[in-house]
């Protein structure tokens, strides 16, 4: 994890906590590698987000 998934900053630079509460509820905008803004689609059973160079995430 280099990057903040909701905000895309560097998780070093600046505080990233209302950002961890809000990834807990919600998909993650940017690749926590790349920072590329993933592809996410939300469903009732939870989300996928996907990276074009690092593939999909999925929760729910
Ligand atoms: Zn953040
Ligand atoms: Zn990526």
């Amino acid at each position: 994890m280099t990057y903040c998934g909701r905000c895309g900053q560097t998780l070093t630079e600046g505080n990233h906590a209302s950002c961890a509460q809000a990834l807990a509820l919600e998909p993650p905008r940017y690749c926590a590698e790349c920072r590329r803004r993933m592809i996410v689609q939300v469903h009732p059973m939870g989300w996928t987000a996907r990276c074009s160079v690092h593939g999909v995430l999925t929760a729910g």
